[in-house]
């Protein structure tokens, strides 16, 4: 297999880190396949009055320490590796982030682009009725990535609370997180990913007398992860010098202003091609410009054998679920590059669902300013463990500290209660 395939990348984490840890036979065992693969096909009535059949996904890996958690992804390439490989870094993430979930994933394979907003309406509720009682507020409860948003959860949400008994139709808010905040999202999970990345470098830049005001950096995607990040690393000081999504790639030594990007962005559906105040580059010059600090906030295996000779960059700090493969990953560590791993640097997400997910149990509404202050102490402290692992292992790679430390506290477990029967 090749290793730019996702779950071969994933798989390979997995064996790399439990190896180093000395981890239990039976628990790589165990993490190595999903518990649940459920794959759904559902019609769904277009404007134009014909019927499509749709492939949605969910992939539960893990709920040993949690229930299943993981968001869902509307993307013309999502297919059961990639979901799988999704799924089990939610797992990793949440035990790195002391949150009491486990992790999933799902996905319909399909543009969202190219479907009316009626049409993806019916697609998201038919697909949430599909999958019937496999999520559930105590069970599995998904959330935006790739290509959905509030307005999606928004319909799974009502879709599973309008095909739920009378008497439960307002404790099922939790189903889904990732809300807009007038039907049940928290404040602050807009921009968590985005938030809890910058924590996440500011930690880094503390560690090592890095002052981010003097920093310069990049980024890949400019959606919900890129976009955020990019206005918060601003806000720091850093300057933004180059960007690129699917429409297009885009360079100014002098500086980008992520506002006026996102601005930019809003009135071009999304896209950052074309934008006046920038030059426009290809996919490998925007691998080449210099940066301290590149942040890939889009897809999976981005940081390759061919592109990763091609940077010069202090740190990476992963946005995006699996950008770098196995050899991009190598390539850059033996050039004395620096990551923060996904399951690390996105994991304000899934931390900020959580906060969610409990105001929805407690029919409480927190302020933005408490969100934000638990998610930096949530942060910092996964940051310190992972570091404090990567010493005492002596590891350049922080991506086996941080494993090291999920697998252990899924380890504590499965030693304590042993696998039924
Ligand atoms: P999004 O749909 O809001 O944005 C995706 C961005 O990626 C867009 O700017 C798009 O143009 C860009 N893109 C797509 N294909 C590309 C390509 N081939 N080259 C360059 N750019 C491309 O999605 P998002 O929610 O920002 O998610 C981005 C990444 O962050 C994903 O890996 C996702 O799994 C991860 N993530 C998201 C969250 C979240 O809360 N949304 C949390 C953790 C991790």
């Amino acid at each position: 297999m090749s290793s730019t395939n996702v779950y071969h990348v994933a798989s390979t984490q997995l064996q790399r880190a439990a190896e180093i840890a000395n981890i239990d036979e039976s628990v790589k065992l165990i993490l190595s396949q999903p518990k649940n693969e459920i794959i759904v096909n559902f019609p769904v009535l277009m404007d134009d009055g014909s019927y499509q059949l749709f492939k949605g996904y969910r992939v539960q890996h893990s709920n040993i320490l949690g229930i299943f958690k993981g968001g869902i992804r509307f993307h013309h390439e999502v297919n059961l590796d990639e979901v799988k490989a999704l799924a089990s870094w939610m797992t990793y993430k949440s035990a790195l982030l002391q949150i009491p979930f486990g992790g999933a994933k799902g996905g319909i394979k399909m543009d969202p682009t190219k479907y009316s907003q009626k049409e993806l309406e019916r697609i998201t509720r038919r697909f949430t009725h599909a999958l019937g009682s496999n999520i559930g507020p105590e069970y599995d409860v998904p959330a935006p990535d790739v290509g959905t948003n509030s307005t999606i959860m928004n319909w799974m949400m009502d879709t599973y609370a309008n095909t739920s008994p009378h008497d439960r139709k307002n404790s099922v808010k939790g189903v889904v997180t990732g809300k807009s905040i007038a039907s049940g999202g928290s404040l602050g999970r807009e921009k968590a990913t985005g938030q809890g990345l910058v924590f996440a470098v500011s930690a880094w830049a503390q560690e090592n007398n890095v002052d981010l005001s003097k920093c310069t950096f990049s980024v890949q995607g400019f959606g919900n992860v890129g976009s955020n990040t990019a206005r918060l690393l601003q806000e720091r000081g850093a300057k933004l010098v180059a960007v690129i999504d699917h429409t297009g790639g885009i360079c100014a030594p002098n500086g980008i202003d992520a506002l006026d990007l996102i601005a930019y962005t809003k009135t071009n559906k999304g896209g950052v091609a074309g934008y006046s105040k920038a030059e426009s580059i290809s996919k490998l010059d925007f691998f080449k410009t210099k940066v301290d600090i590149v942040v890939p906030a889009a897809l999976e295996m981005q940081i390759t054998a061919e592109t990763a000779p091609l940077m010069n960059c202090r740190l990476i700090a992963e946005g995006a679920n699996g950008p770098t493969d196995l050899e991009g990953e190598q390539i850059l560590i033996d050039k004395g590059v620096e990551f923060l791993p996904d399951i690390l640097a996105n994991a304000g997400g899934v931390t900020v669902s959580y906060f969610e997910w409990l105001q929805n149990r407690l029919s409480e509404s927190w302020t933005e300013e408490f969100v934000d202050e638990k998610l930096y102490k949530q942060m910092n402290q996964a940051y310190a463990t992972m570091r404090k692992i990567a010493k005492q292992y002596n590891l350049k790679n922080n991506r086996d500290a941080a494993y090291i430390h999920a697998l252990n506290r899924i380890q504590a477990v499965y030693r304590e209660r042993g696998i039924f029967p």
